[in-house]
Parts: structure tokens; sequence; C-alpha cells
């Protein structure tokens, strides 16, 4: 027999999606509250939120003839149009109250902006009760109690108390972090468990979510192209953490879990922080709603974008100018502290920025000389001529060289501190660094093959391949097309060596069809200029004189990203005197 579901199924069956544990019913409340432009949202969960939650805020309330209607289901006040292209508030499916009434025991006390009083209405387990005057000031109170008591399927899924009050708690921060001039409070089981007032500006709300390291370790991100705004602020690479939890990603204000973003975060910090790794970031993310899509799960953290490769390469180039920027900040190693300072200690990092010191210009020859460089143990002819020591050399940011410690570690003297330098990690990111601008700004040398090689391949690959042999060239990979169904390459990068030719340009003619763009042969140069940095770098073990020091601080001083090596090690660790002082009990 063909029959409809009573509407407390169709509501219980989407609760299943909606709100599939605390976590999810206090999101749903909570992004309420906020539509509700609260300045302030109150919230208390007992036993994980399983035995009790509740939301309070002092937003634009319920009108007393909407209460009943509110817990109907797709029944909301927030799409104006019947269209979803133009969502601005959280919620805009009309699900949440009337999926949590369906499984709790739900009670609504609100007071309309405006009203004369206040209006309560329950919900028991999908049972309407009746309306009820109440007292409150303005704003809403929603209580949900015994979640999925009368669902016990639902009921076994939940993990212990306090597994639920963490995912809930985290649910909560993220949205916090997004809502900076929001207070929030939380209460576990009658105990504050975590409130952040009102802040004033975006980085002071991040710092009461993820500490207040996060500030001293983080550079701010900012973008803006084509409608699309990127802000936010990217923890330095050399603290990182072993999962990508710690990754807060916001589009339009709704934290998100994308993949997408997720990749883009992850080529950001390429080659600066080690594989496994993921660094602490909250970016935010804001375009014009049309050209993002929410409405792809119930639960509403899963998006679709409309350009995802714009998206994606945004992010890219912000994190990396925003990281390159600050590149000579390195965080303080885990467990440096440890041996006494304690917690007194300031974190013992870098502070300065790039700028104060010219970038030495690299001549072109020099560019070549760095191509073709043997993997000599030496510096690179490139290194600027060392600066004579002078007073002045103790103000720069990483100080005058003093010694070299077991031929390995540089040991300078700086205004107020001592850096110590990992020689060897420092030059091979310097010399990455060069071989980078050489293939960004100039023309990467190329050698002529002695027998130019044909390169068989379908007709749609052969010709996408010939649409983009100017640039293909630009990046030292001469070719053209040769019949129809192939093409002749006459010159290769000097840099791969004995390349492949015939692997790369189909991996090539593959990424031009994926992607529209060349990216094996990019990569495959900066896996290459990698290899050789990490080769042609300066040993440790190898005795430095003077001049070869400075040489390189100075280096350093002038080179993007110049705080971590090409594994995402830090290159320097500064001690200030402050803190040797508290080392030795004089402050
Ligand atoms: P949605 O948020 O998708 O509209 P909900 O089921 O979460 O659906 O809420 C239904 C409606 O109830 C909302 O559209 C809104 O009008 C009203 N509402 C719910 N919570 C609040 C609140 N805290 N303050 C003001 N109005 C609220
Ligand atoms: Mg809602």
């Amino acid at each position: 027999m063909l029959r409809r579901l009573p509407e407390a199924v169709v509501n219980r069956i989407a609760a299943g999606e909606v709100v599939e544990r605390p976590a999810a019913a206090l999101k749903e409340l909570v992004e309420n509250a906020i539509d509700a432009g609260a300045g302030r949202i109150d919230c208390a969960l007992r036993a994980g939120g399983a035995a009790w939650i509740s939301v309070d805020d002092d937003g634009a309330g319920i009108p007393r003839d909407d209460l009943a209607l509110a817990l109907e289901r797709h029944a909301t006040s927030k799409l104006a149009g019947d269209d979803l292209v133009d969502i601005r508030t959280l919620g805009f499916r009309g699900e949440a109250l009337p999926s949590i009434g369906s499984v709790s025991r739900l009670t609504i006390v609100s007071r309309a902006e405006g009203a004369e009083g206040a209006w309560r209405i329950a919900v028991d387990n999908g049972e309407l009760g009746a309306l009820e005057p109440a007292a409150r000031a303005r704003g809403t109170r929603v209580e949900a109690a015994g979640l999925f008591r009368a669902v016990p399927a639902r009921l076994k899924f939940l993990k212990s108390a306090r597994a639920e009050y963490l995912a809930a708690a985290d649910m909560l921060k993220r949205l916090a972090m997004a809502r900076p001039s929001v207070a929030f409070s939380l209460e576990h089981d009658g105990r504050r468990a975590w409130a952040s007032p009102a802040a004033p500006d975006p980085l002071a709300r991040l710092a009461d979510v993820l500490g207040a390291e996060f500030a001293d370790n983080s550079v701010a991100v900012a973008l803006e192209a084509e409608g699309i705004r990127l802000s936010g602020h990217a923890g330095l690479p050399t603290w990182h953490r072993g999962t990508a939890q710690a990754q807060y990603l916001f589009v339009n204000g709704r934290p998100v879990r994308d993949r997408l973003l997720q990749g883009a975060v992850r080529a950001g910090y390429e080659e600066l922080v080690p594989r496994g790794r993921f660094p602490v970031l909250a970016l935010f993310l804001d375009l014009p709603p049309d050209r993002v899509d929410v409405n792809v799960h119930p639960a509403k953290t899963e998006i679709r974008f409309r350009d995802g490769g714009r998206v994606r390469s945004l992010i890219v180039s912000a994190l990396r100018r925003a990281l390159a920027e600050e590149g000579h900040r390195a965080a303080a190693p885990a467990g440096f502290h440890r041996g006494g300072v304690g917690a007194a200690a300031a974190p013992l990092m870098g502070r300065f920025r790039p700028g104060g010191t010219a970038a030495p210009p690299l001549e072109l020859a020099e560019r070549a000389a760095v191509w073709q460089a043997p993997l000599d143990p030496a510096l690179a002819p490139s290194a600027p001529p060392p600066a004579p020591e002078s007073p002045e050399t103790v103000d720069l940011p990483l100080g005058a060289a003093r010694a070299q410690l077991h031929d390995t570690y540089i040991v300078a003297q700086t205004g107020d501190g001592v850096v110590l330098v990992d020689q060897h990690a420092a030059h091979e990111r310097l010399v990455l660094e060069r071989m980078r601008r050489a293939l960004a700004d100039g023309r990467p040398p190329r050698q002529a093959l002695l027998l130019p090689e044909v390169v068989e391949l379908d007709e749609a690959g052969a010709e996408r391949l010939a649409a983009k042999a100017e640039e293909l060239g630009e990046l030292g990979l001469v070719l053209e097309r040769f019949g129809p169904e192939a093409v002749l390459v006459r010159e290769t990068p000097a840099a791969l060596g004995e390349a492949d030719v015939k692997g790369l340009v189909r991996d090539l003619a593959d990424d031009l069809a994926e992607h529209g763009l060349a990216l094996a042969l990019k990569e495959r140069l900066e896996d290459v200029a990698a290899t050789m940095a990490c080769h042609g770098s300066v040993r440790a073990g190898r005795r430095l004189g003077a001049q070869e020091m400075d040489a390189l601080l100075r280096e350093m001083e002038a080179t993007p990203r110049s705080g971590q090596c090409n594994h995402g090690r830090p290159t320097y660790v500064e001690l200030k005197l402050a803190d040797i002082e508290r080392l030795f009990g004089r402050r």
C-alpha cells in the first residue's frame, strides 16, 4: 500500500541528516541566533548535549504569530525570492527547528523586536503544544531536552558525552571565528567552558579560539580579485600540526570543509611544510552568493564553487605572497623552551620583515651560473659581496656573524639577542629561491636536442600542445606540430638534464587537457630546482669564514621564505637577551 508519510515521520527522517548529533543541533540553533542579528549568544549543554542544549540570544526574536509556523517544515523567513542563488543567511532550508522538535522536547521562548511581551511554544517529539505568554527581554531562547531519546537507533550512535561535548564546542568555536563582533559563551554541565567577548577585530577572536600564540605565529592574508575577497591569518610554516583539524575555512561566513580549499592551502604551503604536516590557519573567503552553491547537503558544510579554478589560484597566490613577505620568521620549535625557561619565555622567533635590506639583484650571467652551477659544496657565485663588519650589522635582523659552532651553526649577535642559524638549511632555501627567480622572471636556459624527437600523441593532444607552444618555449621546451598526431621537440629545459622527452610531453598534454595549464613542466622544474638546491648547498660540516657567514645572513634577510628550509624546518632560531636573562634567573 502506498501512503504519504505523516509529517512527524518526515521530520524524523530529515532530522537524521540535519541534526545527526548534538553538535549539529547546536550549530543550527546558533546559526539561527546569528541570522537574527544577535550581539550575544549564550549556549549550554548537558551530557555533551544529549541531555540538554539551550541557546539564548538577544536577536530580533520571533513574532507571536510566527512561533508555530517556525516549527513547521520548510517554513523560513530567510528566502526572499524563490530561487536559491542569493543566499545571505546561514539558514534557508526551514528544516532545523521542525527536525530538532521531532527528536527532542523543544521549547522556544521569544520576544520579538517591539513586541509587548514574550511567548512560549513547545513541541514534544513532534507533538505541538499550545502557545502561552511568557516573560523575557528581546530575543530568543531555544531549549532541546532529551535529544534522540525517542529514537533509540540514533541514540546508539552517539559517542561518549565528552566526545559529543568536544565536537559541539569545536562547532561553536568555528561559528564564533567568523563572527568576531558577537559575544559567545558556552556552559557544560553547569560550568563555564568557554567564553569570548565581542572582539574588536577578527584576529582578537582568532586568538581567543586558537590561543594567544596564534597571533604571534601567523601572518595576515588579504587579497581581493574579480569579486572574490580572501582575508584571515595563516600560521607560520614552522608552526604545524599532525592533522588538518586546525585549518579553519569559511565561505561567506559559513564554516566549511572542502577539498578544493584544502588542496589550495596545501599548494600555498608547498615545500614550506613537511609532508604529512598541516599548518594552522583561518581563512575567510567572501564571494557573491550566486558564485557558490551552499545547498549541496542539509548540514550546509559542503559547497560547490561556480569557478573553482579561480578560487584555488587566488588562495594559492595569496598564501604564497603572505608567507613570502614574512618568510624570515620562524616559529619557535616545540620544546625549545624546555629545560628551565618554562612558559615565561617569549616565543623564540624572528619578528622582522624583509624590506629593510634590498634584495641583491640577480644579474643574468649569475642566473645562468646558478642554473649551470656544478653541484659543488661552495657558496654559489651569486652570493652578494660580504659586508664589512660595521656597527650597523648588529642592527640588521639577523645580526653580525660572530662564530661558527660544530662547522654547522652560525652564531650571530643582534641588537637585543642571539641568532643561531643552521647553515645548510638556510643555504638550501637561498639556492632554491634563486633558481625560482630565474624560473619566474628569466627564461630558464634550454638545450638543443642533438636529434629532434618526434612524440606521437592523439590529435587533440598534439593540437593543445601546439597551441601552447609559445608559453612552453618560455619554460624552455621548444616544440612544434608534426603532422596530425605528433609534435617535434627541438629543445628542452637545461635544468631537466637528460629528460625523458616523451614522458614529459605526454604528461603535458594530459595536463593541458585537464587544467588547461602546463603544470607538469613547472612542477618538474621546481622539483629539479629543489633537488639541485639540496645537493648544491653548503653542507653542514663545512667551515665558513666570517665574511661568508655574514653574506649568508644578509642574503637570508633579502630572500622570501628564508625562515624555513625546503623541507619546512626552521633555518634559524632567535634567543632574545630577555630570554637569556630569564634562563639565568636574572629576571
Ligand atoms: P531556517 O533557519 O532555515 O529558516 P529554521 O528551522 O532553523 O529554518 O528556523 C525557522 C525560522 O524560525 C527561521 O526562518 C526564523 O524566522 C525563525 N527563527 C529560528 N530561530 C530564531 C532565532 N533565534 N531568532 C529569531 N528567529 C528565529
Ligand atoms: Mg536555521
